[in-house]
Parts: C-alpha cells; sequence; structure tokens
C-alpha cells in the first residue's frame, strides 16, 4: 500500500514469523490464537520500535543528523533499540532517562551502555521533556541532533506500523488465517495509531485493540484514545502529502477512524508486576516456551487471556497477538516476578 517513497534505514529483518499458538489457544478453550513475533525483528534482542526506527533514522540521515537524542524509563525498550542503531549507523547517541543514576546495570539499561550511549538522568520525567534543551545544547556545540520523541510514536512512528500491519495481512492470507482480531500493548501510541489507520486502508475487517499499558498517557484534557486517533490523522495527512497514499484513502480515516482500547488491565501502574502479569508470562513460557515482557507484553496478554475468559472472541475467527518485544527488562523485575 506505502508506495516506497520515504527514506528508510535498514535495520531489522522482515517479515517477523507469524506463528501459532496452538497449546496456549487450548489451555485457554478460546479463540485459535496466533503471535506476530516483533520480538524477533533482529537489531539488538528485537522489539516493535525497530521498525519505528527504520522510517525514523532514514529521514534523519537524509537530514544529515549526526547524533540521535531519545528520552525513556530507565528499562526503556525504545531506547536500547535506538542505542544499536545508532552504533550500525555510526550516530552518537543521548538517551534522557527517567530516574537516577544506578547503582547496578542491567536488563536495557546495561544494554543501552553496551552501545557506547550517552545517558542523561532526568528524574520524574521520563517522556522526554529534557529533550528540546539536550538538543540545543548538541546544537550549541555543532551537532546535527535528530530529535526522536518518547517511544517514536510521531507520524513516522507510526507509518512504520502502517508498513507493518501491510505485512501481517500478507502472512494472514498466505496462511488462510480468517482474522476476528489484532491484540497488542499500548503505550506511547503509534504503534496503535499505525495498525488502526492501516486496517481501515486496507478495508481489513477484523478488530485492532489496543491494552493500556500506562495511565499517564491519558490524562484529564485529552484522553489517550482521543490523542491516538490524532496521531493517525496526522500520519494520514502526511502520508498522503507525501504520496504514500492517495488522498482519498486519507479523508476515509478522517470521517470513520475509530481507536479501541482496553483500559481496565493497568494495574498498579506503569511497570509495576502484578499478579495478572505473573499469569500471563507463566502461561505463554510453559504453554509455548516463548517469552513475553513484565511491562507491556505480559500486561497486555493478561488482558487477552481475561477477555477469553469473560467470552469474548468466541466466534470461529483467529486472534492474532502483536508480541512487540521486551524481554530484556524480564532480568530487572526479577524478584516480583518470582513473589506471589
Ligand atoms: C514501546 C513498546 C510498546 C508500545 O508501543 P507504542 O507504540 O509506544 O504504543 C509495547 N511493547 C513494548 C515491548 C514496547 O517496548
Amino acid at each position: 500500500m506505502l508506495s516506497g517513497k520515504l527514506p528508510r534505514a535498514s535495520l531489522g529483518f522482515w517479515p517477523t514469523p507469524l506463528v501459532p499458538l496452538p497449546r496456549l489457544s487450548a489451555a485457554l478453550g478460546g479463540p485459535r490464537l496466533w503471535m506476530k513475533r516483533d520480538d524477533h525483528t533482529g537489531l539488538a534482542l528485537g522489539g516493535n520500535k525497530t521498525r519505528k526506527l527504520e522510517w525514523l533514522l532514514g529521514d534523519a540521515q537524509r537530514q544529515g543528523c549526526d547524533v540521535l537524542v531519545t528520552a525513556g524509563a530507565a528499562q526503556s525498550n525504545h531506547c536500547r533499540q535506538s542505542a544499536a542503531a545508532a552504533a550500525q549507523l555510526g550516530l552518537e547517541c543521548h538517551l534522557a532517562l527517567g530516574g537516577q543514576a544506578p547503582t547496578s546495570w542491567n536488563g536495557n539499561l546495561l544494554l543501552d551502555a553496551l552501545f557506547g550511549a550517552t545517558i542523561h538522568w532526568s528524574g520524574q520525567d521520563r517522556t522526554g521533556r529534557a529533550l528540546p534543551a539536550l538538543a540545543e545544547m548538541l546544537r550549541g556545540q555543532g551537532r546535527r541532533p535528530a530529535l526522536i520523541p518518547y517511544g517514536g510514536s510521531n507520524w513516522l512512528g507510526a507509518a512504520a506500523f502502517v508498513h507493518a500491519h501491510q505485512e501481517l495481512m500478507t502472512q494472514t492470507r498466505q496462511a488462510g488465517i480468517n482474522l476476528g482480531a489484532v491484540v497488542f500493548a499500548s503505550s506511547s501510541g503509534g504503534t496503535h495509531a499505525g495498525l488502526a489507520l492501516a486496517a481501515q486502508l486496507d478495508e481489513a475487517e477484523h478488530a485492532v485493540i489496543g491494552v493500556a499499558i500506562d495511565k499517564a498517557m491519558g490524562d484529564a484534557e485529552s484522553h489517550f484514545t482521543d490523542r491516538v486517533g490524532a496521531l493517525a490523522t496526522q500520519t494520514a495527512r502526511r502520508l498522503a502529502e507525501a504520496g504514500e497514499i492517495d488522498h482519498d484513502a486519507a479523508s476515509r480515516w478522517e470521517r470513520r477512524g475509530r481507536i479501541t482500547l482496553w483500559e481496565g488491565y493497568q494495574g498498579a501502574g506503569y511497570g509495576v508486576v502484578g499478579p495478572q502479569e505473573r499469569e500471563a508470562i507463566s502461561l505463554t513460557a510453559r504453554h509455548e516456551g516463548i517469552l513475553l515482557d513484565p511491562v507491556y507484553t505480559g500486561r497486555a496478554m493478561a488482558g487477552l487471556i481475561d477477555q477469553i475468559r469473560a467470552g469474548a472472541h468466541s466466534d470461529d475467527r483467529d486472534v492474532v497477538f502483536w508480541h512487540t518485544g521486551g524481554a530484556p527488562a524480564l532480568f530487572h523485575h526479577a524478584d516480583r516476578l518470582m513473589s506471589g
């Protein structure tokens, strides 16, 4: 569907596999489940940010940038993949991470250091409020920073998931899958915006369902679904302006675009591992030999399991769970994973 005019850095191995989950499906007694393995994107232990970074850094390279600047939590998967991508492309990498300098290095933070990223500790803020000042400082040093937003979620990051949806559609067609729903973890919103927009552009019949991971992404003034919808609208416009999709398709989204979000699974907040994440991680590990992560995919799978137990998805259509990566954070959360 995308015509391929936007520059794209080559960072991952595509397509990522689409695999059946027969033993987990049987254990839950629900629909046939499949998994889209973006934990195997190939860059530095994988994850959904690899897709976004191909477009974000393709654009940064075209602009002649020499340093990547981005932000996240201390255990950010986005920052780990950004640091690896920067190393591969020969860019310097600066990360603004929430929290303070740690006494021990593990999980994603250890990997950031191995990739040679410069880390700026930004205390309470993990969503990149420090980024403009950091970019300004680098410009003052004569550098050309590429400012990548929190989670890589601007229109280019979302565009990567318009492309990803097309990849999935090719695979479901080849496998003869009658698709009822695609379910995934939604946090900074780029994955969600891209998949929701693409499903409509592809005239797909299935539901596109994000599971909300992080309460902080919605606030009193703007509900998270509104922000995802606005990002999808902006993505549609920019793709049309870039000649990647036609203007009619973009305006069809603007008339009908809807965002579906399950909000009931946020437990005790972002990154707090509870009984639902423990069960989902354990069931998937023991029935399929597949690792989910404690912050995103463990929570999203817990939501899907709960919905299946409540009788949702009981028609004869299959469900694809989009594995967005994150397993390096398992080790950071070892104690909470083993308690209870
Ligand atoms: C970033 C991330 C997500 C959420 O994707 P967004 O596009 O930020 O909503 C889900 N899972 C993992 C493992 C992630 O690192």
